[in-house]
This record gives structure tokens, C-alpha cells and sequence, in this order.
């Protein structure tokens, strides 16, 4: 199976125009950045694998995506989280309730007796045997390389059959894996990443590019309130720029980190006011649900 080439479409943003990777589109259920990140796992062959082993929030877009692509090569996902909130438990929602619709197995480490974090207990309990696959939180791996090597590819040949000569794409990080790979391999073609550090700070993010031994890294913008920003919080500024890209798009980014990116992206429109920019639409969708109940409970207390 072969998921590639996304449409690029052309919008405006408070009057400036941009192009859109439309990678929201990749697949109704493995979709985004994340099933770009795992598209290496999707494609080859695991012939002994019949376990797919992840951790993270129980809330995460990996968490979904690797239900999706469990369901896609037959295997059972253990998903291990720390806890899952009651009120999840209770109405379940968004990535967690696709998750469990596609057969994930969620597993909650800190009421267990050994109470470790979730990565140690897979290590120390789980023990990962060789018919289990065990993949890094948030696609924090090598292996995403290639998943990411091939949206780069798409967009050098975009680029070259619209003749446009420097480009910049944009798009924001978490663990930066994705901003990271596409550096490395749109660099040589004229085209330079700019992100932004939406988990944690500017150092944080380059701790995390460190850690991926590669020596370009993207280019990170910040805002003077980036240190009042943190993830997963709910701010009216985020919630207003989100409504404002739907309203002049037409297209719904993500509640999570497309906000502050584009927070980013105002700053830095002033001071390249005629650069070609094209955004990276990483999906996320799914995970709105529970975000914009919470932006409208906020508003309307
Ligand atoms: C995971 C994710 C990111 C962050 O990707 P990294 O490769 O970890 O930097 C950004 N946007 C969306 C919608 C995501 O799901």
C-alpha cells in the first residue's frame, strides 16, 4: 500500500497568500504527519509482528494513527498511557474513542502496582519480544525518515513544475522529527523550514533535533509571549486565529499546535512581506473534538 502525493491549495491569510499541503488528506483513518512518520512501517514487510507496542497520552494523535495502521497490517496495538482522566473514561472522545473503535488495547501503567512511567514499563514488564514492534513516543525515530523523505520529495517536485525558485515551508513541532527530516532533504533544493517549538522552548526543541544526530536544523521562530504558551493549554488568542483560518480558508487546521505557529508566522510575514510560503497541513483532526469543547465551555463560563 502506497499513500503519497496530497493536493497543494492556494489561500490567503489576513491578506497574504500561501499554498497548503493538504497531508490531512492522506487517508481517512492514517492521515498527517504522524502517517508519514510510520508510512516505513506501512509499507514494509514484518512477517513475525503480530503486536504494534506505543505509549503516550491517551488523547495523541499517534495514538489513533498507530490504531489505524495496527488495523491496516492486522496486528492487536498496546497503547500504554499513565492514566486516562475520568471524564475520557466516562465520554470518550476524539483519538481515544476512534482508537478503541479500531481495536486499540489502552493500557493505564500508574495504578499498577510497579507504578512506572510507560516507557519503563514496557522495557522492565511488557519486554518487547520479537513478535512485538515497539515504536518511540510521537514518532521520535529514524525510522520516520523515509515516510517524511517522500512528502519532502513531493513538494521539490511541486515546486520545480511551478517554477518557483526559493520557497519556505512552514510547519510547527513537537518532538520536531518531521520539521528536522524535511531540512535535511529540502535544503538542497533552495526551499528553508521554519517551525516553532509548541512542546516546551526553543532549547528543548533543539535537544530534541540533537538527539536525531543530523547537523541542519530548521529555523525556529518564537513570539515574545512563547514562555506564558504551553501545550495543550487553552488561549482565546489560539481559539481566534483557529476560527479566522476556517472562516477565510474554508480548510479546519489543527487546535493544538497550528495556532501558535501561525502566531509565529504574522511576526515573521512582516519582515519577509514577498517570500512563497507553503504551510504543512499535519492533520490532527480528530483530536479537535475534545479541544474545541473545551475553547467553548472556557467562552461561554
Ligand atoms: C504530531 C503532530 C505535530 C508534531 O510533529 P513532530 O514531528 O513531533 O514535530 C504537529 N502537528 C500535528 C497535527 C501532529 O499530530
Amino acid at each position: 500500500m502506497k499513500l503519497a502525493n496530497t493536493p497543494i491549495t492556494h489561500h490567503t491569510f489576513n491578506g497574504h497568500p500561501f499554498y497548503l499541503k493538504r497531508d490531512d488528506l492522506l487517508h481517512p483513518e492514517f492521515s498527517g504527519n504522524k502517517a508519514r512518520k510510520f508510512m516505513a512501517l506501512l509499507e514494509d514487510d514484518y512477517p513475525n509482528v503480530t503486536t504494534l507496542i506505543g505509549y503516550g497520552s491517551p488523547q495523541a494523535n499517534s495514538l489513533y494513527s498507530l490504531a489505524a495502521l495496527a488495523k491496516l497490517k492486522g496486528w492487536q496495538l498496546e497503547f500504554y498511557v499513565d492514566h486516562i482522566p475520568s471524564w475520557l473514561k466516562q465520554n470518550p472522545v476524539g483519538n481515544y474513542q476512534a482508537s478503541l473503535e479500531l481495536g486499540a488495547k489502552i493500557i493505564e501503567v500508574r495504578q499498577l502496582p510497579s507504578a512506572l512511567h510507560p516507557s519503563d514499563y514496557i522495557q522492565q514488564i511488557r519486554k518487547p519480544d520479537d513478535q512485538c514492534l515497539f515504536v518511540e513516543e510521537g514518532g521520535r525515530s529514524p525510522i520516520a525518515e523515509r515516510g517524511i523523505k517522500q512528502l519532502a520529495q513531493e513538494i521539490i517536485d511541486w515546486k520545480s513544475s511551478h517554477s518557483i525558485s526559493a520557497l519556505t515551508v512552514a510547519l510547527p513541532s513537537g518532538t520536531g522529527t518531521t520539521a528536522l527530516y524535511l531540512t535535511k532533504h529540502l535544503t538542497p533544493h533552495n526551499i528553508n523550514v521554519i517551525t516553532c517549538a509548541c512542546v516546551g522552548g526553543k532549547e528543548y526543541l533543539t535537544q530534541q533535533f540533537d538527539g536525531l544526530h543530523e547537523p541542519l536544523h530548521p529555523v525556529i521562530l518564537t513570539t515574545a509571549e512563547k514562555a506564558k504558551h504551553q501545550f495543550g493549554k487553552l488561549y482565546s488568542l489560539d481559539y481566534q486565529i483557529w476560527q479566522a483560518l476556517k472562516r477565510q480558508t474554508g480548510v479546519e487546521f489543527d487546535l493544538l499546535y497550528d495556532p501558535y505557529m501561525w502566531q509565529c508566522l504574522q511576526q515573521w510575514r512582516v519582515e519577509n512581506p514577498n517570500k512563497p510560503l507553503l504551510y504543512i497541513h499535519q492533520g490532527g483532526l480528530l483530536g479537535n473534538v475534545s479541544m474545541a469543547k473545551r475553547y467553548k465551555r472556557k467562552i461561554e463560563a
